[in-house]
């Protein structure tokens, strides 16, 4: 049987396995070891924030990212701190959409603090390695790594992040292994294979392709990028107005489906609309909520088939910062989104 080496095994160490690491150095009792696995360090990254192109954004404004819910401007107060001597151009406001790797540095640094400031007998170790087995034993867990070590936790916290999507088309084409497929496009050496004048098409016309343009753009490429979705709409610019919504969920039993939260989201923004009040503040006042809410839905009860939500374009919202800086550069019309032609919108990039 193997010896439990580790209280805690936390496996990946994105922006969620290294919070509830942060979280287990503060609250921990004592004799309690952590060890913090990464297959990908440094630590503390992740997808999100594991880039280093500085046109990759935050797509929520600095004052609403630190990670201390007690203190919701610790991420604003570190940036001002420690931005000028990072080269962003200052002063920093909380409406301003940060770089993401910034948020990275801030992550690991918050863990790096936790670990000097955790009480003894509480301490993490890190291990760069891929988890790649796992079995339950009478004393907890026993974990195998890919180059074959092994070792023994009393708990473990699955932090994997999200699995890659599914391929467009559900067959094994060889087209899929070569050198014209990204299949996960967080991967180092994504524009390896693209030329400057290439024709790129990116699957998909969300967040991930304004990423991925944006990335390219900096990186001199010219030729015509399609973006190619069902409905054929891009992402809409943020919105950030003066307006701050109450958090209308706090004092109230939270809605137990998805369905449930929906009425209730269009009721507030019904009543929100009537006082001039943008629908977008009212999604932002749910942000408090939102671990309770999702803590709260069955894991088995399936979403609704349609929502009807009004959003007028594209899911998520693109970061202010985006849009300018994709379309200064771009020549008009390189980039298309296309979907259906009865529900294309015909958007040309920049409109
Ligand atoms: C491009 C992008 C931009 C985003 N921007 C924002 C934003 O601006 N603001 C915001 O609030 N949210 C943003 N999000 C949401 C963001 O995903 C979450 O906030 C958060 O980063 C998710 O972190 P995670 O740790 O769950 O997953 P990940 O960041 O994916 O981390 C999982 C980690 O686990 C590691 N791992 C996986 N399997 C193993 C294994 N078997 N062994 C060892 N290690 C393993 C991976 O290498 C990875 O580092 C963004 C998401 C994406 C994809």
């Amino acid at each position: 049987m193997n010896p439990v080496n580790y209280t805690f095994a936390i496996v990946g160490g994105g922006l969620s396995g290294t919070l509830i690491a942060i979280h287990l150095l503060r609250q921990a009792g004592p004799d309690t070891r952590i060890v913090l696995v990464e297959r990908r360090p440094p630590i503390g990254r992740g997808v999100a924030y594991g880039t280093d192109c500085p046109a990759h954004l935050l797509n929520v404004p600095a004052g609403r990212m630190s990670i201390y819910e007690e203190d919701p401007e610790h991420f604003l107060r570190w940036a001002r701190e420690h931005g000028p001597d990072l080269g962003l151009p200052g002063p920093i406001a909380a409406a301003d959409f940060l770089p993401r790797w910034l948020f990275g540095q801030y992550v690991t640094e918050a863990l790096m603090r936790a670990v000097t400031a955790a009480p003894p007998g509480i301490s993490l170790e890190s291990l760069a390695g891929e988890v790649i087995d796992m079995a339950e034993t009478p004393l907890g867990a026993r974990l195998v790594l890919a180059g074959g070590q092994e070792f023994g936790a009393r708990a473990v916290v699955l932090a994997l992040g999200h699995l890659p999507g599914e391929y467009p088309i559900q067959r094994p084409l060889a087209f899929y292994r070569g050198p014209r497929y990204v299949h996960v496009p967080w991967l180092p050496g994504l524009t390896a294979n693209i030329a400057r004048e290439d024709e790129v098409l990116v699957v998909g016309a969300g967040l991930t392709s304004v990423d991925i343009i944006v990335q390219l753009d900096q990186l001199g490429h010219r030729g015509t990028i399609h973006a190619l979705s069902r409905h054929g709409l891009l992402p809409q610019q943020h919105y950030y107005g003066p307006e701050d919504y109450p958090a209308f969920l706090a004092d109230e039993p939270l809605p137990s489906t998805v369905r449930s939260l929906l009425h209730r989201l269009r009721s507030e923004v019904r009543r929100a609309g009537a006082e001039g009040i943008n629908w977008r503040a009212v999604v932002d006042a749910i942000r408090p909520q939102s671990q309770a809410l999702w803590l709260g839905f069955s894991p088995h009860r399936p979403p609704p088939q349609s929502t009807g939500w009004p959003m007028p374009a594209g899911y998520g919202s693109m970061a202010a910062g985006s849009r300018p800086s994709m379309t200064r550069p771009l020549p008009p019309k390189r980039c298309f989104a296309s979907g259906a032609p009865e529900r294309s919108n015909g958007c040309a990039w920049p409109r």
